[in-house]
């Protein structure tokens, strides 16, 4: 059996698995954030003892939003968790369930985790290179190249949704910068940075999709300004690494069908001389489920 954790900032999803990819059994939480990282340490361990049958346990895989310490297992400055009155610089969750559960655990952040879920039974079954967005709260990004996971260097995962596409943006992202593409793009941002040129006030993602979708003139003139920001870095994708596909997963993925095609029009414009790179743009088929399995497969596939 296999335990595995998906962390967000605000939830957390726990589930065990048989070691042939079989959900068990599920528990999710609220993050608990007020007493601190080891309230939150302590939070992870009890979830997991509650699901976990005794003397059954294989292996422990998280995936969790970043910025992680692949080498020692631990969050580190945590973007989205804060609280307890207390600094979250260093959150070593490998080294707290492994001392809790005595098997080996392995941590991956959570975009990469869902890339990984996606290459071993997802729409990347098959794919030499492809990339996966995930754009919830934040922009996570994984890449798939050369049958494993890109990694920035050893010990790190990539942070594309920090490469900037309007520097000349007002809108600031979380991690200082202007006009990154987490700043621009994501579920918690884009209301913010592109929509309020179009709603003054401020409209959430979901009722700017309704709108488009009843056929409102500046619902579906966001869209078209969200598809060419969306373009402009996919463009940096597809220049630097290729994809065939570029899968979308997260809150923001229920929007594909206001987003696509705007998108997929403007990067034609983009690549131009290069048609041959344009990549098919496509939901995960794990959806909501990419991270969570993504934890199991790290689980399971420890080597890599
Ligand atoms: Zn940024």
């Amino acid at each position: 059996m296999i335990l595995a954790y998906d962390i967000g900032g605000t939830k957390v999803r726990v589930a065990t698995f048989s070691l042939d990819g079989l959900l068990l059994q599920e528990k999710r939480e609220i993050v608990s954030t007020n007493a601190g990282p080891q309230g939150f340490l302590n939070q992870l361990v009890q979830l997991g003892k509650s699901i976990v049958a005794e003397g059954r346990l294989s292996a422990i895989g998280v995936a969790t939003a970043g910025p992680v310490d692949l080498a020692t297992g631990s969050l580190v400055r945590p973007t989205n968790l804060s609280g307890g009155g207390v600094p979250w610089e260093q959150v070593p969750i490998r080294v707290a369930l492994q001392a809790a559960f005595e098997v080996p655990v392995l941590v991956d952040n959570d975009a990469a985790a869902a890339t990984f879920a996606e290459a071993q039974e997802g729409v990347g079954v098959g794919c030499e290179r492809f990339a996966l967005l995930a754009i919830g709260t934040g922009l996570g990004t994984g890449f798939w190249h050369d049958q494993k996971v890109l990694r920035a260097h050893p010990g790190e995962h990539t942070e594309a949704g920090h490469v900037i596409i309007a520097p000349h943006h007002e809108h600031r992202c979380g991690c200082g910068n202007y006009g990154c593409a987490e700043a621009m793009l994501s579920g918690f941002n884009f209301p913010k940075s592109i929509g309020t040129k179009y709603f003054g006030n401020e409209l959430d993602g979901p009722t700017i999709s309704k709108l488009a979708r009843s056929g409102d003139g500046p619902a579906l003139q966001l869209w078209a300004e969200y598809g060419f920001w969306l373009a402009v870095f996919l463009n940096t994708v597809c220049l630097l690494l290729a994809p065939e596909k570029v899968v979308f997963t997260g809150s923001v993925v229920e929007a594909f069908d206001c987003f696509a095609e705007p998108t997929r029009n403007a990067l034609e414009r983009l690549i131009g001389r290069r048609p041959g790179m344009m990549p098919e743009l496509v939901r995960s088929k794990l959806g909501n489920d990419a991270m969570l399995r993504g934890a199991f497969w790290r689980a399971k596939n420890r080597q890599q």
